[in-house]
């Protein structure tokens, strides 16, 4: 990621110098080192070690919060080295900071567990941010004004990228979405590209209906096509699913839910691997696509991370591996008690046999080196903490049910440590109208649940006393 190669001073090569003996160190130390731990060890340090502790932090165990906004340079040699690229630096917080930059390897390593090759990650302000920084550099214009672009992606998808698509990309910039309804179906795939395409996009599972693809299967096609996969797996977490070890290119993640699960605040990531495909002729691009965001289009746009968010989620994150298992065993006895219950209409939990993608998730959701935990010694399964069912007796019958829910909060969240229940069709899914929920399969019914760590018998308490009262009202 270097600027162009005039001027370069004796003084500003003595700093790249002694920047690329780092670099080198740096990558030695993840591939003989950090690469051999398991997934724990990498969520609980990252990159963040002792040595590093001592010589630039005082030994703090913690990743210091940087709230600076710059960095002070020595002298003009490497203040010009740095503006340049030529050198890691952070210069100004809305391009690069020290805390952040400990949660973008975290990031990069957790969905690059157990890939055969290199990521980075480029951290974001929320999960639209990173939705709108992995897509962005693909639709540039490439030839003239007035160009066709298009994208294909799961109609099943959460309600804020429906509306970044079709309102913000179709709408106002004339982008062409063309939405796959069933996105098992490799040939609707197939059948919506064509020489003008970009990318493809897939959420999987999806938020709230858990659609799911084929990844290995939609990123062949994609790769047939010169063209990226990309992939927005919040509700999985690298815990349960890493799509670029099944030949994704870059993954976004809304870390906001199940990765902050304490729910303090708002923040998101692009992970990328390094030399991706794209039919888009920009070598640096290709080649680290989270490090050319980061530096050239974010610089621009500015949708960058807050350092205290950084450490605060950093602090989620390090045992995101047994929470997601918790809350996953969690969801699959709430689950399968609603299954049995009279005033249920029907749930959907990947967990579930009866769900059409039982085994089409099966297949891609493993719990994260189960076969190396004492408790378990094989693979296993786990399908996350996110359900919805449908209530018997409509809008209204939901509405009660809903409102007299008392340990279980009534909110448009998901992810949290605390369970979460929400209406899509009244919430989350409002916005885009009954026809875009007709697309996305949104019955007015459904009610979307996200099971957190508390003891799944008061949580099923919780549904019981609530859809009794419903059948009362
Ligand atoms: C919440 C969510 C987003 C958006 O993330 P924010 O952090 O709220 O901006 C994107 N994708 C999915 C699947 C989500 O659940």
């Amino acid at each position: 990621m270097s600027g162009n190669d005039d001027h370069i001073t004796r003084g500003m090569q003595e700093y790249i110098d002694k920047s690329n003996t780092y670099l080198a160190e740096r990558a030695t130390y993840i591939d003989e080192t950090v690469k051999n731990w398991k997934f724990d060890t990498i969520a609980v340090h990252g990159l963040y070690s002792v040595t590093d502790a001592l010589k630039d932090y005082q030994g703090s165990i913690i990743e210091p919060i940087f709230m600076s906004t710059s960095q002070a340079y020595n002298d003009s040699d490497e203040m010009a080295a740095a503006l340049a690229y030529k050198i890691p630096t952070w210069c100004y917080s809305r391009i690069a900071n020290p805390s952040t930059y400990y949660y973008e390897w975290t990031l990069a390593l957790l969905e690059g567990y157990g890939f055969d090759g290199t990521t980075s990650c480029c951290s974001t302000s929320s999960g639209m941010a990173a939705i709108m920084t992995a897509v962005q550099p693909f639709l540039k214009i490439l030839t003239k004004a007035g160009e066709p672009r298009n994208f294909v992606a799961t109609a099943q998808c959460y309600g804020g990228t429906f509306q970044q698509f079709s309102i913000r990309l179709m709408q106002e910039r004339d982008i062409e979405c063309r939405w796959v309804k069933d996105a098992t179906n490799l040939d609707e795939w197939a059948s919506k590209i064509d020489k003008n395409t970009r990318f493809l996009y897939g959420e999987l599972p999806s938020n709230p209906q858990l659609g799911f693809f084929d990844i290995e299967a939609v990123a062949d096609l994609a790769h047939s096509h010169d063209l990226p996969l990309i992939c927005d797996s919040t509700v999985a977490t690298p815990a349960l699913l890493r799509p670029i070890c099944h030949g994704a290119d870059i993954v976004v993640q809304s870390v906001t839910k199940s990765l902050t699960s304490s729910g303090f605040g708002i923040c998101g990531a692009v992970i990328a691997r390094k030399n991706l495909v794209s039919n888009i002729d920009d070598e640096a691009l290709k080649e680290d696509f989270s490090l050319a965001v980061k530096y050239l289009q974010n610089r621009d746009f500015g949708p960058n991370l807050h350092p205290m968010q950084a450490v605060m989620t950093l602090n989620d994150m390090r045992t995101i591996r047994s929470k997601m298992d918790l809350m996953s065993r969690n969801t699959e006895k709430v689950a399968e008690y609603l299954v049995g219950h009279p005033g249920i209409e029907s749930v959907q939990y990947l967990g579930l046999k009866s769900h059409p993608h039982h085994e089409l998730a099966s297949r891609y959701m493993w719990l994260v080196d189960a076969e190396f935990d004492d408790q378990y010694n094989r693979p296993v399964n786990r399908y996350g903490h996110l359900m919805s069912f449908c209530v018997k007796g409509g809008v209204e019958k939901t509405r009660k049910f809903f409102d007299n829910l008392q340990r279980i909060w009534r909110a448009t969240d998901l992810g949290r440590i605390k369970s979460v229940a929400t209406i899509p069709a009244i919430s989350t899914h409002q916005q885009q109208g009954e026809e875009g929920r007709a697309l996305a399969g949104i019955p007015a019914n459904m009610v979307r649940l996200c099971v957190g760590a508390e003891h799944p018998t008061d949580i099923i308490a919780d549904l019981d006393q609530a859809l009794h009262a419903a059948k009362n009202a």
